[in-house]
């Protein structure tokens, strides 16, 4: 099988201790746990048996070493993130409110992680890659964005692009433009992991029939909808297929999106039925909530099998 490549952020994760803790006092934290969007979706893609690669960048400090030797451990090929000298390894500081929000506080674009440029393209091996995931949360400043336009110049074509928006308004926020250019990878994908919430903010309409109309009119095949604690469903023109969650106590939502994203995408690249790649995800981001710390609930394809089987 071909590789399946993302590029983005490589961080740790600070998680405030107390719901509604603020930020504005000391306070106590859990962490660092390792994570990043990208390196979450690509850990749950490895741990699927699926050739995996990161393209990133890690400071030359423990934050870094932890988050190298999880990914390695769990599969992924980290031969394409690159150790910098001059930054420290990305940062999220994150808190849960009572009401199920939560606040970021990032250190991405001026970290380690946010020094990837067009140049570091050079690196990558077109003819290797069969799938190139784009990670919304990942076009967090011009450049990336550049890095991600590039690259989907320079793919083959008969490569499959899957896309995550993955919105997060504290990114987006900075640049306002950031999320009108994010339109331009979502036309270009066959496979897109959204919430409802997303769907509507990037087809601008009022009801999901209307929004997914707008994906396949842009030639997206499929639409895998995260649905949260109420499970997922998958639409393509003439198919669609609905997950209830599974019976999970949730302790940490971060992250279950990526885990849901990457597992799917493995079990679509090994062409299990659609149904039963919904499943696997469904199972995934389950196993994500039920742990604390981002990356700490992704799960191997041995689980998901398991989970999979009828009585389960
Ligand atoms: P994030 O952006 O935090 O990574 P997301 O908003 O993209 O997450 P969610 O919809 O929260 O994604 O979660 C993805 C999937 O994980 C859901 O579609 C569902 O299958 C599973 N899931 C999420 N929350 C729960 C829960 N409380 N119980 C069981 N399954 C859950
Ligand atoms: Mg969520």
């Amino acid at each position: 099988m071909k590789k399946a490549v993302v590029i983005g952020e490589i961080l740790v994760e600070i998680m405030a201790d107390r719901t509604d803790q603020s930020f504005l006092e000391a306070g106590s934290f859990q962490g660092p746990y390792p994570s990043g969007a990208p390196a979450i979706f690509i850990d749950q893609l490895a741990k699927m048996k699926v050739p995996s690669a990161i393209l990133s960048g890690v400071g030359e400090d423990d934050f870094g070493t932890l988050c190298l030797n999880r990914l390695k451990e769990d599969g992924v090929d980290t031969s394409l993130v690159k150790r910098v000298r001059e930054k420290a390894t990305g940062v999220a500081f994150v808190r849960y409110n009572s009401d199920g929000s939560r606040n970021f506080i990032y250190h991405i674009d001026n970290a380690a992680c946010g020094t990837t440029t067009r140049a570091d393209l050079a690196s990558l091996n077109y003819e290797s890659i069969g799938t190139f995931h784009i990670m919304g949360s990942s076009i967090f400043n011009r450049e990336m964005y550049e890095v991600h336009r590039q690259v989907l110049r320079d793919l083959p074509k008969e490569c499959t692009i899957s896309f995550d928006p993955n919105v997060r308004p504290e990114i987006l926020q900075k640049d306002p433009l950031l999320s009108e250019l994010m339109q331009e990878f979502f036309g270009r994908s066959a496979l897109v992991f959204i919430t409802e919430e997303e769907l509507e903010f990037l087809t601008s309409a009022d009801s999901l029939k209307e929004s997914l109309e707008i994906c396949f009119d842009k030639g997206i095949e499929t639409v895998v909808l995260k649905r949260g604690e109420e499970g997922a469903s998958l639409y393509t023109r003439d198919k669609e297929f609905h997950q209830p969650p599974l019976k999970v106590e949730a302790v940490d939502p971060t992250g279950a999106g990526d885990t849901f994203a990457g597992a799917f995408l493995g079990a679509w690249l090994k062409e299990w039925p659609l149904e039963n790649c919904l499943k696997a995800a469904n199972a995934a981001g389950a196993s994500a909530v039920s742990k604390r710390g981002p990356m700490e609930g992704t799960i191997s394809l041995d689980k998901i099998e398991e989970a999979l089987r009828p009585g389960f």
